[in-house]
């Protein structure tokens, strides 16, 4: 069953148009990457999907409904989580309340604790550091938290933007193995990335974005065998 879908979207920044007439499915149950390089697109178009953007042309529709319009906390009730690039966690804050503000958008606060238990099982290091302050967290640490804090929302759709940006090999590992287990647990995972070996080889499916268009769609297997995939984006000739 299709739970996302763009449909001819486009995004500007003022003139620029930054993705033109993207049209983008996720499926109930996969994880779907986004490759391309530094300025195809990608996090725009999470930023669309979100509702952080507006968009200028098409439309975006999740589990059956129209969302093109609607705000982004909307989204979010709607199940739509963001774990965004860059981290964006509270520093001044510890790590058991900036998971606790990841809930805020649940009415239900009572399973509250089950969610966060949830979160320090796949993030131990977060079970370790619950009352340290985010901001002394390491990069790795902080990029656990950032989606720790998107799981808390309980989202059937996780937006991963560049999560293994900046980390130390075995985080990256890591990350990425939790990636695939939060998916194995029922939610639907849209990806994007720069690490592309990766990402294909956990992704379902995957997009190759260039400068706003989508060249190249198929599954994460088909594109990690694709010469001209391996060459641009794998670092193999
Ligand atoms: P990166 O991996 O570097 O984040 P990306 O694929 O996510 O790249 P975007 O950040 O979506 O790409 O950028 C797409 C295009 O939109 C680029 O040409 C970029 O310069 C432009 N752009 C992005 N953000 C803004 C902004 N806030 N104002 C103006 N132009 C922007």
């Amino acid at each position: 069953m299709t739970l996302l879908e763009l449909s001819g979207v486009s995004v500007h920044y003022g003139r620029i148009k930054a993705v033109s007439e993207l049209t983008i499915t996720v499926n109930e149950g996969e994880i779907v990457t986004l490759i391309g390089a530094n300025g195809a697109g990608k996090s725009t178009t999470m930023r669309a999907i979100s509702g952080i953007r507006p968009v200028s042309a098409g439309t975006i529709t999740f589990a059956g409904e129209d969302i093109t319009r609607l705000r982004a906390d909307l989204r979010v009730v709607r199940g739509i989580s963001q774990a965004p690039e860059g981290r964006g966690i509270f520093p001044g804050m510890t790590v058991y309340e900036n998971l606790d503000m990841g809930a805020y958008a649940r009415k239900d606060r009572k399973n509250l604790a089950a969610e966060m238990d949830h979160v320090f099982e796949l993030f131990p290091r977060l079970a370790e550091r619950r009352t340290q302050a985010g901001g002394t967290l390491s990069g790795g640490e902080q990029q656990m938290l950032a989606i720790g804090r998107a799981l808390m929302s309980k989202p059937k759709l996780l937006l991963l933007d560049e999560p293994s940006m900046g980390l130390a090999p075995q985080f990256i590992q890591q990350i990425f193995r939790i990636i695939t287990e939060i998916n194995k647990e029922g939610t639907t995972v849209l990806l994007v990335e720069q690490n592309a070996q990766q990402a294909l080889s956990r992704a379902h499916r995957a997009y190759v974005l260039e400068t706003g268009s989508i060249v190249k769609s198929g599954t994460g297997k088909e594109l990690l065998a694709d010469e001209s995939i391996k060459e641009a984006y794998l670092g193999v000739a």
